[in-house]
């Protein structure tokens, strides 16, 4: 079991309603039917699953990306919206909100808050279309519903900082990606309050030796969180091991950064799932079809500590989030964890001390 002063072996969780009330060694002679038992997984990245995009997403899409979400261990999740005309954006915030809170047919993972993936790119536009050119609108960003709580945005662009100190000052969690900026506009960001570094890697400009430029920062500066795609495509296992042991101990976050990518939005921009991951018809990667499990497994195969990969899946992403209710297995934390089996795959899930998905025999010890 993970726990915040390590994995503890042959331990049992005790839950009360919705909290763990204790964590306490297991009687001698008792079984346990989980191999491993670690806090739910928290997915700060998530534009959709199959088929279910969640910016399209109506009625019963909810309860089936609910279950798709429960069933790889995910308990809270930011849906994700990428770039679009800013008037368009603002419609697909307001209807997602307005459906995600909507009645649910059985247990339901927590959405955590809305992460604004642009519009304000920097100059690394990736798949994003409709990236608006200008400054940086503080004013639209000052009006986002409260829900939204992660905006990713690009150091380069003027205004930048201002914007990233009006969200900071409102509880907004400020993103830097999508980006080509140099080291000092990318620390001159951190300075003023950007605390994460969106897929680090990806949609970055390149990390040279006498122009470290935005990756430069986002490895170096002990203030910035990196979020890290694990597929083993969007960067390769050595990336993975340097990003690890560039950043101090909750310097990583694993996302998934799905997309529907079967879905009629994606099949309408020519998205295909080729050599590994989601993409373009130019072969420009667009999300991918990870799950949070295949993450973790990702970090493990690349070398990374199983739980350091598991802290970087929920309790690192639940503390910058200030979700200070959950991602740990403690007395007084939501009771959201997920069962693993040796091969790191899902056995069950409990959503607020409910089972949520594939139940085993056990008691979650
Ligand atoms: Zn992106």
């Amino acid at each position: 079991m993970l726990t915040p002063a390590g994995v503890r072996e042959r331990h049992a969780v005790h839950v009360d309603d919705e909290r763990i009330v204790a964590v306490e060694p297991s009687p001698p002679g008792s079984e346990s039917d989980v191999d491993l038992l670690a806090p739910g997984f928290v997915d700060l990245q998530v534009n959709g699953h199959d088929d279910v995009d969640v910016v399209a997403a109506r009625g019963g899409d909810w309860d089936r990306l609910d279950g798709l979400l429960l069933a790889q261990g995910v308990t809270t999740w930011f849906p994700t919206v990428v770039t679009a005309p800013l008037d368009a954006l603002e419609r697909r915030i307001a209807r997602m909100l307005g459906r995600v809170d909507g009645p649910a047919r059985g247990p339901r993972p927590d959405v955590g808050g809305v992460h604004l993936e642009g519009p304000f790119l920097g100059e690394a536009h990736g798949a994003h279309a409709d990236v608006p050119a200008g400054p940086v609108d503080v004013a639209w960003l000052d009006g986002l519903p409260e829900p939204v709580r992660i905006v990713t945005l690009g150091p380069e662009r003027e205004g930048a900082l201002e914007a990233i100190r009006s969200l900071t000052a409102r509880g907004v969690v400020v993103a830097l990606g999508h980006t080509t900026a140099s080291l000092e506009a990318t620390t001159a960001a951190v300075d003023a309050g950007a605390r994460l570094f969106t897929h680090v890697f990806n949609a970055s400009g390149p990390l040279h030796h006498r122009r470290p430029g935005a990756l430069g920062a986002a490895l170096t500066d002990d203030r910035l969180t990196v979020t890290l795609i694990a597929d083993g495509v969007h960067v390769h296992p050595a990336v993975i091991r340097l990003v690890w042991r560039a950043k101090p101990a909750g310097g990583v976050v694993l996302v998934t950064d799905a997309v529907a990518w079967r879905s009629a939005r994606s099949s309408d921009r020519g998205v295909a799932h080729v050599d590994g991951a989601p993409r373009l018809p130019d072969g420009t990667l667009a999300g991918s079809s990870l799950t949070m499990p295949e993450a973790v497994r990702g970090a493990v195969t690349a070398g990374v500590d199983l739980a350091d990969a598991l802290t970087a899946a929920s309790t690192t992403p639940a503390a910058l989030l200030g979700l200070a209710d959950r991602g740990a297995i403690a007395p007084g934390r939501r009771a959201d964890l997920v069962a693993l089996d040796g091969g790191l795959r899902v056995q069950a899930v409990w959503c607020g001390g409910a089972l949520a998905a594939q139940p085993p025999a056990g008691n979650g010890e």
